[in-house]
């Protein structure tokens, strides 16, 4: 029992390293790759604390060597899900009764861990099997992570300190009671941070849960259960299985025990969710808690008075870091025409530069697409884009799986501001321009507004500030992260909460207390020092 109103430390982001030739972080690293690329893991399950091994053993390989195997791990079934729904449930008393500066603690030190002696670790892991450069591990892995754990134990502290007022004679007093079941977190492959944060934001909280890996990403997240249990997280608060979604999806969706889903995915498999949900809604014991960040066609609106070096480097970073495997990633823009001829050079000279390869190898900037699944969509839109005469592909378009699943960072332009790279999600490294009158800009933002069904992320160019603030309103519903003069990718933890609605999601800004609140029921408590003793009020008494 803590006999004490406790501050928590004040957050803050942790410093990116540079990686430069010559660094301390930088020969560590290379060293961490080596050694991880040449010993072959064997990862478990974690149910209630116990290492679960089965013997449907499924294969890890870099995307961008696939002939290469980094190790195995242990697929299970529906009946592993039960298992670890089960040992939840188990460990929920304890964790429950456990006061909040305890949890706030572990996941601190959590924080301490994956951004100190994990650091490498987490890094080549995230470098390995999802294929990214050392600077988006570094960001993601290591610094985002961190960032998650620190800033939500200061936002639950401010979330616990929000108290009703009281008056005379009475007390009146709010609690944030964790849920009453268990919670199932579904989590992506592109970002190691968000697979961490979206168990771990539920179980700070006071919840148990179960966690659901993309297949793609098992190699870090393996290594993230290894810092939550170093951290000293009680076993059973959360469980790792690496099950088929569906199959776990229908688990968690006809537990009468189950209270919440912790979602970042596709829109398509989110819709699949929130149905099976609303079908088994009598089954529940109470309404399950249903938070999801979905997808995106994120765009990049320039006005005639931009810069276009700016607009340029924003399409390079914004359009093609991480392959564009960004939820965030700007995947369509709107360049007046009195501005493209510069900006299209830049941007080709841009993309031509880049290198492309493995990221064991520091100077490429480009990896590979994360499996063969996602190679195959990809370049069938840029097939499609060859083929059809209102597009031009004016840089890339080439591709090449026998290596790895690299895909060139591919620039199509179209004259038909609704063809369908223009507001299908690709997730890929394609961006699609469209190139307006840039008498039209008022138009142009309405086409924009209504070409694609989501609204996550979107930037605006321009020095004028009448067309920021037209932009500003006309997209008011356009973007849930709304970008000035800067790309829409990079959202950083604590100073821009991250989400968006439309099909996009619910829009519970990870990062922010507003998530957390989405993992409590609050009581309400009011104590009265005199209550009455005369159920008469003074306006019933005689004249
Ligand atoms: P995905 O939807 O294919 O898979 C996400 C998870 O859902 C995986 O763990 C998968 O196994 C599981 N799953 C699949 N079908 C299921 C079902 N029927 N029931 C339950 N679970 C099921 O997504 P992905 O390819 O791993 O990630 C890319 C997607 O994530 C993109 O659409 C991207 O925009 C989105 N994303 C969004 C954000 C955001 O904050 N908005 C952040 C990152 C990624």
């Amino acid at each position: 029992m803590s006999r004490g109103i406790f501050t928590v430390p004040k957050a803050y982001n942790e410093p990116i390293k540079s990686y430069k030739p010559g660094s301390s972080e930088r020969i560590e690293l290379k060293s961490t790759l080596q050694a991880m690329r040449n010993k072959l893991v064997d990862i478990p399950m974690f149910i209630g604390g116990l290492e679960v091994r089965t013997n449907d053993i499924r294969e890890i390989h870099p995307p961008h060597d696939p002939q290469h195997l980094l190790g195995h791990y242990h697929y299970g079934t529906s009946d592993h899900v039960h298992q670890a729904i089960n040992a939840a449930l188990a460990a929920r008393p304890s964790w429950q009764a456990l006061d909040w500066d305890h949890r706030a603690a572990i996941f601190l030190k959590a924080a301490e861990l994956v951004s100190g002696p994990y650091r490498a670790k987490i890094n080549a892991a995230t470098m390995l099997g999802q294929s990214k450069n050392v600077f988006q591990a570094e960001i993601d892995a290591a610094c985002e992570m961190a960032d998650f754990f620190r800033f939500n134990v200061q936002f639950m502290a401010e979330i616990y300190q929000q108290q009703p007022i009281s008056d005379k004679g009475i007390w009146n007093r709010v609690e944030q009671r964790p849920l009453e079941g268990f919670v199932y977190a579904i989590t992506p492959f592109n970002f190691t941070s968000i697979a961490g944060n979206l168990p771990a934001a539920p179980a700070l909280m006071g919840n148990v849960v179960v966690w659901k890996p993309a297949e793609t990403q098992v190699y870090s997240a393996a290594i993230l259960m290894e810092i939550f249990r170093e951290a000293g997280l009680p076993d059973g608060v959360i469980n790792m299985v690496f099950v088929n979604g569906p199959a776990g999806g229908k688990v968690m969706a006809t537990h009468p025990d189950f209270v919440g889903v912790h979602f970042t995915g596709s829109t398509e498999v989110f819709k699949k969710i929130w149905k099976a949900i609303g079908d088994n809604v009598a089954l529940h014991n109470t309404y399950p808690k249903i938070v999801g960040e979905t997808g995106g066609k994120d765009f990049v609106m320039v006005h005639k008075s931009a810069k276009p070096g700016q607009v340029a480097t924003a399409l390079s970073r914004g359009a093609f870091e991480y392959q564009g495997q960004k939820c965030s990633a700007a995947s369509r823009a709107y360049i007046p025409d009195s501005l493209w001829p510069k900006v299209k050079k830049m941007l080709v000279d841009d993309v031509q530069s880049f290198r492309i390869g493995g990221p064991e190898d520091f100077r490429n900037f480009i990896n590979a697409v994360i499996d063969e699944v996602a190679f195959e969509k990809i370049t069938s839109y840029i097939d499609h884009a060859k083929e059809d005469n209102s597009c031009e592909i004016i840089a890339g378009g080439n591709y090449d799986k026998s290596i790895g699943y690299f895909i060139e960072p591919t620039v199509i332009v179209t004259t038909d501001p609704n063809y369908k790279t223009m507001h299908e999600e690709i997730f890929g490294p394609v961006l699609t321009i469209y190139v307006y009158p840039s008498n039209q800009y008022e138009e142009t933002l309405e086409i924009l507004d209504k070409t694609s069904p989501y609204a996550l992320t979107g930037a605006i160019f321009a020095q004028d500030r009448w067309a920021i603030d037209t932009a500003f309103n006309k997209l008011l519903n356009a973007a849930g992260n709304f970008y000035i003069n800067d790309k829409p990718t990079g959202a950083v933890v604590g100073q821009q909460p991250f989400g968006g609605a439309r099909a996009s999601g619910t829009n519970d800004k990870s990062g922010s207390y507003l998530n957390l609140l989405r993992w409590v029921s609050p009581r309400t408590i009011k104590e009265n020092f005199a209550p009455p003793e005369d159920y008469r009020y003074p306006f019933m008494e005689e004249e």
